[in-house]
């Protein structure tokens, strides 16, 4: 087992992570609200927690993954008011809340595909565990944790010996930005109290509803993560992951709620990723006008040099987008993807130069992800003195844990090049080949120096010869 150290939220130190069971690790992901795209800076999270989790995996963890799909319940501000954001996004496009919930699922999923981001092992949407929150909600209120009032059911923060776990932030400075433009609920004995169920709202009402012991109504946003991590994972999760934007009030209610329920400590590590960045600041869905993978790869960027981009700055940094970065990224992506394709696949590994090469790896992704050093990592073992063959084991072995691509077929590599130069360039090789035969090696020279003054790599492997683009 690998040594991973990570910084965590709770503690608000970098410590050794250690899991409550050896060898194996529980670990929740907050899932999107599935009423839009993903943008870009929802995906940056879900990379760098993918990173994670395919590290703790290299570094030897048995690891159980589970996400939630918010499909109910996450209001306007994260304060619990305003309209749910997939009635929202029903009325934009005039579809049933199920017709959004499914598409955008889909949507989601197929951006994490092209992102190489791993499907996590259980995916529960939200309205699936309806009984489970009822079930919570009920203990929650027979140990007077809870109450009714206005109709709905509220967290009692009050009954904590402390709610702000995750934040030493004061009380106005976290509220700024979840109570936006949104009237005060009077029901509440406390402002920080939270809703557990609703069954009255001044905005415009659900479409899906469920019976409750409190009457017709639908889950508050925060207990979803709870009892979902709970059913799949148990009553101690090693490590929870989320945006920074999540610390307060959703996980910091979380962990009010779980800890309430179940009477002792809940989750060990917290990993929150900073937030992508544009222009006017955080990347959100309600703002508008956010990116996609889709739009970046109508824009000519295939979503793995934006999967670049994100390891190459750390996951607590925040990270400003902009096009003129991803151009460079994109340039060094490609050159890199066309260096590993080229890699010939003869000769015997150097077990040691790979050993070398993986402890540096471990060593820079053990330091609470260093993924830019990870990669300056790779490069080294590029510019490695040792055959290809030990070169390519090092980029297979890092790749587990990166998954940049790099193995793909490059996408401008020899099968865009035009007939006609492919035509010439295989000409140029026979000739070479011939010159070789005579053993008239200036001309073999020459003729390889002719293809590189063209941008042609050439190489001689025991299959033959292959030739990449520069
Ligand atoms: P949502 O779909 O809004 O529930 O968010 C899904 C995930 O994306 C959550 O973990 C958020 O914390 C995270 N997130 C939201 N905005 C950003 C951003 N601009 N940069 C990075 N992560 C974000
Ligand atoms: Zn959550």
């Amino acid at each position: 087992m690998r040594t991973v150290n990570l910084y965590n939220t709770l503690t608000k130190k970098t410590e050794e992570f250690t899991p409550n069971v050896e060898g194996k690790v529980n670990m929740y992901t907050c899932g999107p609200t599935v009423y839009h795209f993903a943008h870009i800076g929802n995906l940056r999270s879900y990379i760098m927690e993918d990173v994670l989790e395919k590290y703790l995996r290299y570094a030897g963890y048995d690891v159980k993954r589970v996400m939630n799909i918010t499909d109910v319940g996450h209001l306007a501000s994260d304060a619990d008011s305003g309209e749910d954001k997939m009635l929202t996004g029903a009325k934009r496009e005039h579809k049933t809340v199920m017709e959004i919930a499914e598409f955008y699922r889909k949507a989601f999923f197929e951006d994490c595909d092209k992102l190489n981001i791993k499907t996590p092992d259980v995916i529960e949407p939200a309205t699936n565990c309806i009984p489970e929150f009822i079930h919570m909600i009920e203990k929650l209120i027979a140990d007077e944790y809870a109450y009714v009032a206005g109709g709905n059911v509220y967290f009692d923060t009050s009954k904590l010996e402390e709610y702000y776990v995750l934040s030493n932030q004061n009380e106005e400075e976290l509220m700024v930005g979840v109570r936006d433009d949104v009237e005060e609920d009077t029901n509440k004995r406390s402002k920080t109290d939270f809703v557990l169920w609703f069954t009255k709202s001044k905005f415009d009402d659900q479409e899906l509803k469920w019976d409750s012991p409190w009457g017709v109504g639908y889950p508050g946003w925060h207990i979803e993560c709870s009892c979902i991590s709970m059913k799949h994972l148990g009553e101690y999760l090693d490590i929870h992951c989320g945006g920074v934007d999540n610390i307060f009030p959703h996980h910091t209610n979380e962990i009010a709620q779980s800890e309430a329920y179940i009477g002792h400590k809940w989750c060990n590590y917290w990993f929150h990723v900073q937030h992508l960045n544009d222009k006017r600041g955080k990347m959100s869905k309600s703002a508008g006008g956010f990116l996609t993978v889709s739009a970046l790869e109508e824009e000519g960027y295939s979503p793995l040099v934006y999967r670049m981009f994100c390891l190459q700055s750390h996951y607590r940094k925040p990270l400003v987008f902009s096009y003129e970065v991803l151009d460079n990224v994109k340039t060094a992506y490609e050159k890199l993807q066309k260096k590993v394709s080229s890699l010939a696949e003869e000769g015997e590994v150097e077990q040691a130069v790979l050993e070398k090469y993986q402890d540096r790896f471990a060593e820079a992704m053990g330091s609470d992800m260093n993924t830019s050093q990870a990669i300056t990592v790779l490069y080294d073992a590029l510019k490695e003195d040792t055959n290809d063959a030990t070169k390519r084991s090092i980029v297979v072995d890092f790749e587990q844990v990166l998954s940049l691509g790099l193995f793909d077929k490059p996408a401008d590599g020899s099968d865009d090049v035009d007939e006609e130069f492919t035509a010439w360039i295989e000409g140029k090789i026979e000739e070479r080949k011939a010159a070789k035969k005579e053993k008239d090696f200036a001309k073999a020279d020459a003729i390889r120096q002719e293809l590189l003054d063209k941008g042609v790599e050439v190489k001689d492997t025991r299959e033959g010869t292959v030739w990449n683009l520069l």
